[in-house]
């Protein structure tokens, strides 16, 4: 048999165990989506990953690419959890992903296993800063394999995260999920809400255990990132060559085309993903949609699939957000299909959100908060950037 028909095969298995492992609703419309359970959306189905924390290696990028390009729109989103999403697969392109994708090592064949698995994020630059505490990844690995061999039916709530937070050249903190371990001071705490507390090396992997338990026992708890402190460090930008074997690039709005992940797998390249959309490389690479420079003015701009990516979508968001490039004059823009604001929950200093009748303006907020003008078009919107920007006001 070949390997292409023992692949199409495992495929078919797999789809009926996750179909049995999830709920029989499992791709309607609005699920969450993950390796296991794609979701439909406006222009298809659409598959996640989560990338080992090690990365990608050519051989996956090169896989994605071809998956991409053949089933899909030919693109790929960055989350901002550090997950790459594939859209615009047919039905039967996305029931075969997961497997096809398993065996390459992007994820994990059991469904519950993978559900698991995928809470955990780890610093983007472990093992490759030297500032980075060196036990990051090790202790990363430990918990995922707790987490794998947690009773059977147990299943983390949906969003809910867990962080290896090694610090380093990236602040102690700046990875933000429900229980995080944090190196800091040469200490690791664990941290969830408000509280935190210091824990001797050998009893990380144990006390995480419990507190993941205990949090994750009752349904209906409020989540502990709502009640974590705010991060009020600063990420450095990770764009260009900033340590040894790392060369940052952010994606223009967060897509990298098929063709640049081909050409990254061509190069060699292995890539780990940031949880702000952005690319490390081992190598340089150019390409028309990956930004390198700090100063790239498109690196301001924010969008959601919106019109034609989304059924929700009352805009085509994407287009809107790069001609207004131009005119931002150092301003972050963030502009959302509608109010549900999928691609950016922070404050921006320009935030726009489509409706039937136009965009609703919001200055220094996000898109639930109160619009200072509404039903403008893209024309009122640059006129608005540009009077702001001349009379040097900071807007209201
Ligand atoms: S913000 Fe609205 S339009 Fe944009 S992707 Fe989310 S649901 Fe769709």
């Amino acid at each position: 048999m070949s390997q292409g028909m023992q692949l199409f095969l495992c495929a078919r298995t797999g789809f009926e165990r996750y179909q049995a492992f999830m709920s029989p609703d499992l791709m309607r419309k609005g699920w969450c989506p993950s390796l296991h359970a794609p979701m439909q959306t406006h222009d298809g189905w659409l598959v996640r990953v989560t990338p080992d924390p090690e990365g990608l290696s050519p051989e996956q990028l090169a896989f994605l690419a071809e998956y991409a390009a053949r089933f899909g729109n030919a693109r790929m989103t960055l989350t901002s959890r550090g997950n790459l999403q594939l859209r615009g697969l047919d039905e039967v392109s996305a029931r075969d992903f997961p497997q096809l994708a398993a065996a390459r090592g992007l994820g994990l064949a059991d469904p519950e296993a993978e559900s698991r698995r995928r809470i955990l994020f780890v610093s983007p630059l472990a093992g490759k800063d030297s500032s980075c505490a060196p036990e990051t990844l090790p202790l990363a690995r430990a918990l995922e394999a707790a987490l794998i061999s947690f009773p059977p039916l147990w299943r983390p709530p949906e969003k809910f995260s867990l962080a290896v937070d090694g610090g380093g050249h990236l602040p102690v903190g700046a990875l933000r999920a429900d229980i995080a371990l944090r190196h800091d001071c040469g200490t690791w705490r664990l941290c969830h809400g408000p509280f935190s507390e210091l824990l001797q090396p050998h009893e990380l992997i144990s006390a995480t255990v419990v507190l993941l338990k205990r949090l994750t026992a009752s349904r209906g708890m409020p989540r502990a990132l709502r009640s974590a402190p705010p991060f009020m460090a600063e990420v450095p930008p990770l764009m260009g060559q900033f340590l040894p074997g790392c060369h940052g690039v952010k994606a223009v709005l967060g897509e990298v085309s098929a063709a640049s992940c081909a050409g990254m797998a061509r190069a060699g390249i292995s890539a780990r993903l940031t949880p702000w959309r952005g690319l490390i490389l081992d190598q340089p690479f150019e390409a028309p949609d990956l930004m390198h420079d700090p100063a790239d003015p498109r690196r301001l701009a924010e969008a959601c699939a919106g019109q034609g990516g989304c059924s929700r979508g009352q805009a085509l968001t994407q287009r809107d957000a790069l001609s207004l490039v131009p005119d931002l004059g150092g301003r972050t823009l963030h502009v959302s299909g509608c109010v549900k604001g999928c691609a950016v929950r922070d404050t921006r200093d320009v935030t726009l959100v489509a409706q039937k009748d136009g965009y609703d303006l919001i200055w220094h907020g996000t898109t639930a908060d109160r619009p200072v003008e509404s039903g403008l078009g893209v024309e009122d919107v640059r006129r608005r950037l540009r009077q702001n920007r001349h009379e040097g006001r900071t807007p209201p």
